[in-house]
């Protein structure tokens, strides 16, 4: 039988071939562009525009890219210009991070001309966003100074950081892309999704080097700390004027990590040393006090349902970036001679990078391709299944399996299922879903609740304050998520002593501008106007368009089309009004509610007519459904879409 990562190496060859070229040609590596800036910045920005016109001619560049990156980059037009900055103070804007659940992820500094862009996430939609896959930030703004964009980092590989760029990066005209390795192969690998692989450029960078990296005036750093996702960078930025900025990102101090090394204080505490201008920090989990779990303590857990595991196979869902979970569990089925299958795209898609890139530790024989075939072969109680678990997606893997559509896996009487995963807020609805599903075919369920079979990637109060104690910024920002968790956050700083004058609560959109040697900061009162842009199958729409709304209407309330067959000279109805509706009438009624709307739409066709005689029809139309509105809202308590239509014969 043959290993099925073996199959995959061949496969992750057979795509490194394909696009090996391009990435040579233009992965400019670290020290080189370090060479480079300093000898002479002319110089590099004539080579990128060498690159990307010469990149636009290859063949792997598909014909119709233009037409593409209009259709999926189309952000909508806006004659906002960013208030002129002054001499040698520093920019920063929130473009996209805070006032909802689960944001997006994306701020920007400036310095002179200078523009450096920060990540670049979705955000998936809430239940009320009919029909839309995901938003992503408004970048409209950023058109007009396109040129001025001179490099976008990338902290680290989860979706609501990176999964924006197809959409951002052709927008903003491709600027050089700087990322760890592990987040840049997943960059890479949604670059080449969408065809824009060709026209990037990607520069690798360490988290661990203490190295200095130019991005034109600016200077950046990058460090490590804990999180859940392999290879997660810390950024510093500075600018000439003596700027200094900090983000953290998403992170938590974990000291007994799976696979990572603990975050690395004493570089944090280096850094601190520099007088920081501004601290932004992580909120997500700022209402949990002390520290958040190691993920020692979720190995030990799992190894002890592994070893009292005799019956069934052990099916685990978990998130597919979550690389560490996967090792833990890898190097527990070795010990206890047990096989693992991967389940989900996603899934065997980031395992094979990571273990390509040597993030996992994997020994043949331990992990192979699931098919029915494979796993008719060892018995059941000798199985583990890592699936993934998105609580966006009802089409997961454990959502086939559990309705029996999965090509390889039905769940049956005792296997069992653990939730190695988090539930977000506002998404427990959808776990009881599928726990449900899974309780009726008899498996066992296991879940944070009964065993600590997850821990999260965020910190938790003391973590937070360890980080604000290190760094000592002078101004603080929590960032992340609803305002209730930054002003938790808040509290922590100001509780170890930050001044409440010195908390930037800032909203997106905000322009705030630090004068030159950290002393002052200046909040504008213009802001950046920052739409919500949603991504749909068909493209790139603003949230507020009609569709959105009209989709609304039809769903809370159904549709009504009225069709009225007129002559064209009297004006008069000939035959029967027709009526269709759909989702507005309950079978029992729909008699009544029918005639009572025909009744009234005859009434006002012929009193309007009859008034003004050659009105036109668009305005003849409004009349009617406004009219038929008020009406049916009086008499039915119901607003649908109205749809009426004059035909003249
Ligand atoms: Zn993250």
């Amino acid at each position: 039988m043959k290993d099925f990562l073996d199959e995959l190496d061949q496969e992750i060859d057979a795509f490194e071939s394909f696009a090996w070229d391009d990435i040579v040609d233009q992965h400019i590596l670290m020290n080189e562009w370090l060479d480079w800036t300093t000898q002479n910045i002319e110089k590099i920005e004539k080579e990128i525009s060498k690159n990307s016109s010469r990149n636009k001619n290859q063949k792997q560049a598909r014909p119709d890219n233009e037409i593409r990156w209009k259709f999926i980059s189309k952000f909508p037009e806006t004659k906002f210009y960013l208030p002129s900055l002054r001499e040698g103070y520093t920019r920063f804007i929130p473009i996209w991070w805070n006032n909802e659940t689960g944001s997006k992820n994306m701020w920007m500094a400036q310095y002179w001309d200078d523009i450096v862009l920060i990540d670049c996430g979705i955000q998936f939609p809430d239940s009320d966003m009919l029909w839309v896959n995901y938003s992503v930030p408004d970048v409209s703004f950023l058109s007009k100074y396109k040129k001025n964009i001179k490099g976008f980092i990338i902290t680290h590989g989860h979706l609501d950081h990176i999964w924006s760029l197809k959409h951002v990066y052709p927008a903003v005209w491709c600027p050089p892309l700087y990322g760890t390795r592990f987040t840049l192969w997943l960059v890479r690998k949604q670059l080449e999704e969408a065809w824009l692989l060709p026209h990037a450029t990607l520069i690798e960078v360490d988290a661990w080097s203490k190295e200095k990296l130019k991005i034109w005036q600016f200077s950046a750093e990058f460090f490590k700390v804990n999180h859940s996702v392999p290879d997660c960078a810390w950024v510093y930025l500075e600018s000439p004027s003596g700027t200094r900025f900090v983000h953290t990102w998403d992170f938590k101090i974990d000291f007994t990590p799976a696979i990572d090394t603990p975050a690395d204080l004493d570089r944090i505490a280096e850094i601190g040393s520099r007088w920081i201008s501004l601290l932004m920090s992580d909120s997500t989990w700022s209402t949990r006090k002390w520290f958040s779990m190691s993920e020692k303590n979720v190995w030990e857990e799992l190894e002890k349902i592994v070893s009292n595991h005799h019956k069934g196979r052990l099916i685990i869902a978990t998130f597919s970036s979550w690389i560490s979970r996967v090792q833990q569990l890898i190097d527990i089925a070795e010990k206890y001679d047990k096989t693992i299958f991967l389940s989900g795209k996603s899934m065997v898609e980031n395992v094979a990078i990571a273990k390509e890139l040597g993030y996992l530790n994997i020994k043949p024989g331990i992990v192979k391709k699931m098919t029915p075939k494979n796993t008719e072969w060892i018995a059941p109680h000798k199985q583990i299944i890592i699936t993934t678990w998105s609580q966006w997606e009802q089409f997961s893997a454990l959502a086939r399996m559990s309705e029996w559509k999965h090509n390889a896996v039905e769940i049956i009487r005792w296997d069992t299922v653990v939730f190695s995963s988090s539930v977000v807020p506002g998404n427990e609805k959808s776990v009881v879903w599928i726990i449900n599903k899974l309780i009726k075919l008899w498996a066992n369920v296991i879940t944070k609740d009964d065993w600590e079979v997850h821990t999260w990637g965020h910190a938790f109060q003391e973590e937070q304050k360890i980080m604000i104690n290190l760094v000592k910024p002078k101004y603080f920002m929590p960032v992340f998520w609803d305002l209730y968790f930054r002003t938790a956050h808040k509290n922590t700083a100001m509780n170890i002593g930050m001044k409440e004058d010195n908390v930037l609560m800032l909203e997106n959109g905000n322009i705030v501008d630090f004068a030159p040697n950290n002393w002052n900061v200046f909040k504008s009162k213009i802001k950046v106007p920052i739409a919500e842009i949603i991504i749909d199958g068909h493209g790139m729409w603003l949230a507020t368009s009609h569709v959105i709304k009209a989709r609304e209407k039809m769903m809370n309330s159904g549709v009504l089309v009225i069709m009225y067959k007129v002559d064209k000279k009297t004006k008069a109805v000939l035959w029967h009004i027709k009526l269709e509706s759909r989702w507005l009438v309950y079978l029992e009624e729909v008699r009544f509610i029918h005639r009572l709307i025909i009744k009234k739409a005859r009434e006002i066709y012929e009193n309007t007519v009859k008034d003004v005689p050659d009105m036109e029809e668009k305005d003849l139309i409004k009349i009617i459904k406004d009219d038929l509105e008020k009406f049916l809202l009086q008499k039915i308590d119901r607003e649908p879409m109205i749809i009426p239509m004059v035909i003249e014969v």
